[in-house]
């Protein structure tokens, strides 16, 4: 029988070194479909299905509300970061519940009080004028009035009132109405904005005619079958603390919930499982991290329902250089995930993946999903201001456990944080602006459906029954290997959208 390369068994298996992403290639399978039929259906966790295999990091310069809204609607599943109160990461998750594709589910509001000085102020920072007028100002009090353009632009008293501009004669519709039907009211009345509200009249939501224009369907989101709220995930920490955060997220309405350590065998890890399994039996626990069978095994009988792999292969991460202790990331992955599969629990590949081929080779070697910071970091989604630096367009991104994150409560991941002295074991840094994940994800994907069909797999299920049956086939690269298969021998290039690492790498 003709067979090049080796199986993932004896590939990994024999490897005397761990080996990561590019110390390998996969090697080409059979083509009888077209890249369109290629599915990339998969899971994050046991009962929590995906339509794109993409998880974003809890980190607090990757996910917040706005990253978890725009990848929940394009597939994927975003877990919120906890360095901050508990009080701040629910309102992070009521934000995603509230959401509604179209519909602005937080506008800001003003009061009959506020003055137009207000409205100019908000116009300065935010770029626009509608403003919904409440009773008290905020949103779910009593609708009383809109201001906008047109009300204000004459006016050359700026500290009148609200309540002596504002149009009172509304256009609204009710809670609950659909987006199409919203947008036929819009339409017909040729009005700019439509409040919508509850049944007592109060402010819950508000739709804009620019929107209507630029409105997209999301036919992947990842949203509840009969709520059709999207799905989130939040991170937590072992912590005696943090049961009061764990509790308040259950309440918020989580949907995956991730216990975040560096070292997840521990006694913390198992009683954290343990007390979330009490609480409820509707959440998934993604234990971890992880990167050897034996630590995954101890996590599984605990009873979690995805394990996040990876130690020390994060491009802001330290760990390996401090701390000693971890493993090449596709050794641990490959391992993790062909124990993980006998008990049917999903793996996250966590880090350490730059490019598209890394993120096809995370899913290969048995990944059901990869979690992705610095690849998120620098999107428009993603928290944080641009700046310049140098003349370059960049995001700060950072290690959850660099000096400048503990400082605000991130080493609760890294257990350091009881003592006085805290050890660094991430970086603080930037990356370049990458645009909106609403067009980089969709490319990214597309890259991913390309290779599958490359290796002659339609959907994830076959890939990773072919690596389980050793017809998925490996092969190293050499040092030589791996600079051939790179751009080389030419004095400029042009580069791709987001193809080339050396963009984004510096
Ligand atoms: P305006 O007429 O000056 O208010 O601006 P437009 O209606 O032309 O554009 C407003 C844009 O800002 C839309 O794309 C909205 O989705 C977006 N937006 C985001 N948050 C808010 C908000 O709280 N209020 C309003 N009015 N628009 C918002
Ligand atoms: P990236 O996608 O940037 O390569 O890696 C992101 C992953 O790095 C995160 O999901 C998390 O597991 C890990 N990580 C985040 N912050 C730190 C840190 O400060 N130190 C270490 N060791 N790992 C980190």
């Amino acid at each position: 029988m003709l067979q090049d390369g080796l199986d993932g068994r004896s590939f990994f298996g024999e490897a005397a070194q761990g080996l990561t992403y590019d110390d390998f290639i996969l090697l080409p399978g059979h083509i009888d479909f077209s890249v369109d039929e290629v599915s990339l259906a998969t899971r994050v966790s046991r009962r929590i299905p995906l339509k794109a295999p993409l998880v974003s990091s809890p980190m607090d310069t990757v996910t917040e509300s706005t990253m978890a809204i725009y990848l929940a609607l394009l597939g994927g599943i975003g877990v919120l970061h906890y360095n901050c109160t508990v009080a701040e990461q629910v309102e992070q998750l009521r934000r995603v519940k509230r959401f509604e594709n179209g519909f602005i589910t937080d506008p800001i509001c003003l009061s009959p009080e506020h003055t137009i000085a207000d409205v100019d102020a908000i116009k300065q920072r935010h770029g626009f004028s509608s403003i919904p007028v409440t009773e008290d100002g905020r949103l779910g009090s009593r609708l009383v009035g809109l201001v906008t353009n047109r009300d204000i632009d004459l006016e050359t008293d700026r500290t009148k009132k609200l309540r002596d501009v504002m149009t009172r004669d509304l256009l609204w519709a009710r809670q609950g109405v659909a987006l199409e039907e919203a947008n036929e009211i819009l339409r017909r009345s040729k009005k700019g904005k439509l409040p919508i509200v509850d049944e007592q009249g109060r402010l819950v939501a508000l739709v804009t005619r620019r929107d209507l224009l630029k409105n997209r369907e999301f036919p992947d989101a990842t949203k509840d079958s009969t709520t059709k709220r999207l799905k989130v995930g939040a991170a937590v920490s072992t912590r005696e603390e943090d049961r009061e955060r764990i509790d308040a997220l259950l309440e918020a309405g989580a949907d995956l919930l991730v216990i975040d350590a560096a070292q997840g065998d521990s006694i913390y890890q198992l009683e954290t499982i343990r007390y979330i399994k009490d609480r409820s039996e509707a959440v998934d626990v993604v234990g971890g991290n992880v990167v050897t069978m034996r630590q995954a095994r101890r996590l599984i009988e605990a009873g979690v329902d995805a394990l996040r792999v990876g130690m020390g292969p994060g491009s802001i991460c330290i760990t390996q250089e401090t701390m000693a202790v971890g493993r090449a990331q596709a050794s641990a992955v490959y391992h993790v995930a062909s124990l993980a599969r006998e008990y049917d629990v999903p793996v996250i590949a966590d880090g350490g993946v730059r490019t598209i081929g890394h993120l096809v080779k995370a899913l290969a070697i048995g990944g059901a999903t990869v979690m992705l910071g610095s690849m998120l970091a620098g999107t428009k989604e993603a928290p944080g201001e641009y700046f310049y630096e140098n003349g370059v367009r960049v995001k700060r991104y950072r290690g959850m456990a660099s000096l400048e994150a503990m400082e605000q409560g991130g080493g609760k991941r890294y257990l350091a944080d009881r003592q006085r002295i805290r050890v660094a074991q991430g970086v603080s840094g930037t990356v370049v602006d990458k645009g909106s994940i609403l067009d980089y994800v969709p490319y990214v994907l597309q890259g991913v459906r390309h290779a599958l069909q490359d290796l002659g797999c339609r959907d994830l299920a076959t890939l990773h029954n072919r690596l389980q049956g050793g017809e998925l086939r490996f092969e190293r690269r050499s040092a030589a290997a791996q600079a051939e298969g790179n751009v080389h021998g030419l004095f400029s290039w042009q580069e791709p959208p987001y193809g080339s690492r050396t963009r984004w790498a510096r």
